[in-house]
């Protein structure tokens, strides 16, 4: 393997929410011939964050009011409100810088892949259409993996987004606050299944995307093009469930490559 030491970082408040203790054995599972350390203490420096701050809670609840949502899908944080949005490419600097000042001889060490997993909404900005979109995982060594990312990221079923359109333009008719008008008109109707924070199965879906970074980090390829694999990179939640969950395998170029690495 390219990658002699494999270093999950983890933030305290999420480890139980993505099972973090059981990381390591799953990635050596997978790969064998992984040195997996699991680091359940991470946290972003408070400037940190605020240098990476696009917009707080309170503006992207403004945002998701004006636009439906269309924020990038931003939608409820853990709370129960607005999540505030980072910038995904500054909290990888600042994660590089860190992992940089780490004791040690192996770190930084070019042969060892970061992945820091975060509760944080990390976005990128996109210059076609000018908006910060939600992004699961960004950057390469660090990578980090934002689990609100996974809730906001990949689309829910468009009749949700319908459903809740729906919802605003009523509670505006009678001067309710539409937002949660909208919000329980979609979530009311139950029949669209999406992964939420807190959801039982976050952990299998972190593993996934934990695969991902791996993958990434030993071919330079990112993702599959086989809807199938687990190493496929999802623009839907139903796809998300289907790869990580429900059905979750890799392809048959996928397992040789896994194969490879185990020797
Ligand atoms: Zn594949």
């Amino acid at each position: 393997m390219r990658a002699s030491r494999i270093t999950i970082s983890c933030e305290p408040q999420i480890s139980a929410e993505i099972n973090a203790r059981g990381l390591p054995e799953f990635v050596r599972g997978v790969f064998p011939a992984a040195q997996v350390e699991l680091r359940q203490d991470w946290a972003f420096a408070d400037g940190d964050r605020a240098k990476a701050l696009i917009c707080g809670a309170e503006g992207a609840r403004r945002a998701g009011d004006a636009w439906g949502g269309g924020l990038g899908a931003v939608d409820d944080g853990p709370d129960g409100g607005f999540p505030a949005m980072y910038d995904g490419f500054a909290l990888c600097d600042a994660a590089s810088e860190t992992i940089g000042a780490w004791p040690g001889p192996t770190h930084p060490d070019p042969a060892t892949l970061h992945v820091v997993f975060t509760g944080m909404l990390s976005c990128t900005f996109e210059e076609g259409d000018q908006r910060y979109h939600a992004r699961t995982l960004v950057g390469a060594n660090p990578f980090l993996v934002s689990l609100q990312g996974i809730v906001e990221g990949p689309a829910r079923p468009r009749g949700y987004y319908t459903e809740r359109l729906a919802g605003l333009y009523a509670a505006a008719m009678i001067g309710g606050r539409a937002r949660d008008a909208g919000d329980a008109q979609a979530k009311d109707a139950k029949k669209y299944d999406y992964v939420t924070r807190g959801d039982c199965r976050m952990p299998d879906v972190a593993r996934g995307y934990l695969l991902q970074t791996i993958a990434y980090f030993e071919t330079g390829e990112a993702f599959c093009q086989d809807d199938s694999c687990r190493m496929y990179n999802a623009h839907w939640q139903s796809e998300v469930i289907r790869t990580q969950v429900s059905s979750p395998r890799l392809c048959a170029r996928h397992r040789g490559m896994v194969d490879k690495m185990k020797v």
